[in-house]
């Protein structure tokens, strides 16, 4: 049986992910999730990533948005305003609520984020195994100029409260330094036969995840075909404003120079949009196979070509 590992952040992560279990329904998939987002709201821990990825492939995903839940109302929301309790910038309906209490609640009695995360997993059958990168404590942080002070916000505040609407000077997986990589995460990279980076945010999702001590090295050391697809298309993001972040590290926002971020050291394939196919020279005078296909995810049937597209790749650079 193929053995898959997936570094994942949410939206990206997750329809990528539908369409890898399409193209591969045989295959034993692990996705390492992006756990830099989470944020405590509410007395509650809330993880949004893991959470897209566990309620779009167990069915429970609200479409259109891409996050939270299908069929979703607001009267905890509404209650907790007319409190005066905040924030009220960050969407959490009542049935994801419930999700948030599960897993506060099995925290506070002593167990690790990968140990909720499976018992939540039990609930939606997701299909994968899905893992948080660390069960430690890591936050992003986006360091931002407001009225002429410099401040470090949560990651949230950076992206849903002010939309990356000011430049990102600076973006700090805080705690990350410390992590460790949650159990089996180093043992699933270690038994791969090939390693994915989906079209997720280069910096504040799967930037993250390889910012935990060891994640990087075990890849890079693996030995096996490691195949990315580019969340850039046409030198834009094609949701999000992925751009903003890039820009904090140094990063112009095309496919090209996000492969290059990554570096032959990491990657052994790149796929880009067929609109970029002007980048696949520059991507493989790095050091990188590079191919360009169809990179937007419109239905599962897309999602799964670009998916094959990647195994096929990965087949490719295993010489
Ligand atoms: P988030 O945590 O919800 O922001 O999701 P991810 O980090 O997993 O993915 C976000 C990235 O997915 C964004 O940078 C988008 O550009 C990218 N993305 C979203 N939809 C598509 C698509 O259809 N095709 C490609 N190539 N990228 C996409
Ligand atoms: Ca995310």
């Amino acid at each position: 049986m193929q053995r898959i590992v997936v570094l994942a952040g949410g939206i990206g992560g997750a329809r990528f992910l539908r369409g890898l279990k399409a193209a591969a329904p045989q295959a034993d998939i692990t996705v390492i999730g992006n756990t830099g987002d989470d944020i405590h709201l509410f007395g509650l821990k809330v993880c949004p990533d893991l959470d897209t990825v566990m309620y779009t492939l167990g069915g429970g995903i609200n479409e259109e948005q891409g996050w939270g839940r299908t069929d979703e109302t607001f009267k905890v929301k509404e209650e907790l305003a007319a409190y005066g309790v905040g924030p009220e910038w960050f969407g959490l309906g009542d049935r994801d609520f419930a999700t948030h209490i599960v897993r506060s609640q099995m925290l506070a009695a002593g167990y690790p984020l990968s140990a909720v995360t499976e018992a939540l997993c039990d609930r939606w059958q997701p299909g994968v195994r899905l893992i948080p990168m660390s069960d430690d404590r890591v936050e992003t942080h986006v360091a931002v100029e407001i009225d002429g002070e410099q401040k470090a916000i949560h990651f949230q505040e950076y992206w849903v409260r002010l939309r990356a609407s000011v430049d990102a000077l600076a973006v700090v997986p805080v705690g990350a330094e410390q992590a460790k990589p949650a159990p089996g995460v180093l043992e699933a990279i270690a038994e791969a036969d090939v390693v994915l980076f989906p079209p997720s945010n280069p910096v504040v999702s799967v930037g993250t995840i390889l910012a935990v001590p060891g994640i990087r090295e075990a890849i890079a050391e693996a030995g096996v075909p490691v195949v990315g697809l580019s969340p850039i298309v046409g030198d834009a993001p094609v949701r999000g404003m992925a751009d903003k972040v890039l820009a904090a590290v140094g990063v112009e926002s095309s496919a090209a120079a996000v492969a290059e971020h990554y570096g032959s050291g990491l990657l052994d394939g790149w796929l880009v949009d067929t609109v970029d196919k002007g980048a696949v020279e520059r991507v493989e005078a790095a050091g990188i196979r590079c191919r360009a296909v169809p990179l937007m995810m419109t239905d599962v049937a897309a999602t799964a070509e670009m998916a094959r597209a990647a195994l096929e790749m990965a087949e490719e650079v295993r010489g």
